[in-house]
């Protein structure tokens, strides 16, 4: 088989800063050995996330200039609107800033204190706004899904018995609403069947509870479906994408994932009582309804880039890239979580730094080893962003997430030989401490330091 070729040429370039070891030594150092604390240009390599940091296209950026920014009733909100409807086939659409506020809205005005809103697994912002408006968000993924080193090609589906039992549990005057989310990105963008979908449908219809879609990467999880799924090799992605939301009642969207845009994002609904209370908050927190958080030029940027991410060239390519790299890291003997998910690798620091503890940060290990050898960003979803207090993280995993568009094969060679020789060299790196941390979300801001000794391992 011939190589798989990025479907685009390169019309604008930006340039990567080189820096040597030495500097990247001070500057993670200026930085507290925290790479969020990095300025981006000091990184040459950024896979910190795919959220918003994808590259437009040339359509893209003519559809922008074509932006009307009337207050209300604008024909870029139109072309917006017909462009969602066509893929979704929702009956309102609701354009927001982004995902979260689109979150934001369903929870307040669907979510009341004491009900429980279940998922396949629940996005961080997804929890925090399901939580914050009193509900209890329960993840009932499949164990399959949350067994890192199992191949199987639908890790992010939702477990149909444990949802039956969830209602029974609590009842279903407590579930206003179910959710599913697809890619499940809490593991690196694993798919989610269509069969699955369409199952959690039909049990959800029986109790009368409606469904929403977090659609965030909606057509790479139409790409997965049409190359692992029986029977859907022959259709079209967008053939696919319809059938997926056929199945939901609703959606919250982060188009800084498969919208191919840096920023926006939308919520949907067929029922009407629903729309009524999303466009008051609409108003309230985002802006009018023909532009709610977003401008003219971004909405035409979003209605031409929902239609490039079902393009068939372009998902082949996108999936190439990530198996690429999982290929050559699976290859060097490298932990990773098997299989590749559409928009990210993950390394397990636990399995790569077994000299390590929790307690040494091994994820943060890794993170800082991959920049001073490379001036590679990626991130640490371990003890430090999912530990609470001493309690450790159920894993250590490191995230190298891929934007859209962004980087050639040449970049992930590079990352390769950088992961290379940071394994051949893996048991000279040590503990990290942190020094200082924030209440919540601490792995954004903490400041840290190597430390002289490790952790002496417990003896199983
Ligand atoms: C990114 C993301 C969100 C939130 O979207 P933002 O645009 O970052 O606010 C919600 N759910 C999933 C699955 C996501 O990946």
């Amino acid at each position: 088989m011939k190589t798989i070729i990025e479907p685009f040429r390169i019309k604008m370039t930006e340039p990567i800063k080189m820096t040597t070891r030495d500097e990247r030594v001070r500057l993670l150092d200026e930085a507290k050995h925290n790479v969020f604390l990095l300025k981006s240009e000091s990184v040459m390599i950024d896979l910190l996330t795919d959220s918003g940091t994808g590259a437009m296209s040339s359509e893209q950026w003519s559809a922008m200039m074509r932006g009307d920014e009337s207050y209300a009733g604008s024909p870029s909100w139109l072309r917006f609107e017909a462009s969602v409807k066509n893929i979704t086939g929702f009956k309102h659409i609701f354009p927001t800033h982004q995902g979260r506020a689109a979150e934001h809205i369903l929870a307040r005005a669907l979510v009341k204190p004491g009900v429980l809103i279940p998922n396949n697994s629940h996005f961080d912002t997804t929890r925090a706004n399901m939580e914050v408006a009193g509900a209890e968000a329960r993840n009932l993924l499949t164990d399959e899904g949350m067994d890192l080193a199992l191949n199987h090609p639908f890790k992010g589906n939702m477990d149909i018995a444990r949802l039956e039992a969830t209602i029974k549990e609590v009842g279903v005057e407590r579930i206003p609403f179910a959710m599913i989310t697809v890619t499940n990105n809490a593991g690196g963008g694993q798919p989610v069947s269509l069969e699955n979908i369409k199952a959690t449908k039909a049990l959800l219809k029986k109790y009368n509870i409606p469904l929403i879609m977090d659609a965030c990467r909606f057509a790479e999880n139409a790409y997965f479906i049409q190359q692992r799924e029986a029977g859907q090799k022959h259709r079209s992605l967008m053939d696919i994408a319809r059938e997926m939301f056929s199945y939901a009642d609703g959606c919250t969207m982060s188009a800084k994932k498969d919208g191919m845009v840096n920023i926006g994002g939308f919520l949907c609904c067929n029922n009407d009582d629903w729309a009524e209370q999303f466009r008051s908050l609409l108003i309230l927190t985002e802006g009018f309804p023909t532009y709610g958080g977003l401008a003219g030029r971004d909405l035409e940027a979003i209605a031409v880039g929902l239609n490039e991410a079902l393009d068939d060239d372009y998902q082949a390519y996108r999936n190439a890239t990530v198996r690429y790299m999982a290929q050559k890291l699976d290859a060097m003997g490298v932990p990773i979580v098997k299989p590749a998910g559409g928009h990210a690798v993950f390394v397990d620091a636990a399995k790569f730094l077994p000299h390590l503890s929790p307690a040494d940060l091994p994820g943060i290990g890794l993170v800082n080893a991959l920049y001073i050898e490379g001036g590679i960003r990626s991130v640490e979803l371990g003890s430090l962003m999912f530990g609470k207090g001493d309690a450790p993280a159920p894993h250590e995993l490191v995230r190298l997430a891929f934007p859209r568009r962004v980087y050639t094969q040449s970049h992930f060679d590079y990352v390769v030989e950088v992961m290379q020789e940071v394994y051949a060299k893996r048991h000279e790196i040590g503990a990290h401490r942190i020094e200082k941390q924030a209440k919540f979300l601490r792995h954004f801001t903490a400041e840290l330091s190597p430390a002289k000794s490790i952790t002496a391992k417990a003896v199983a």
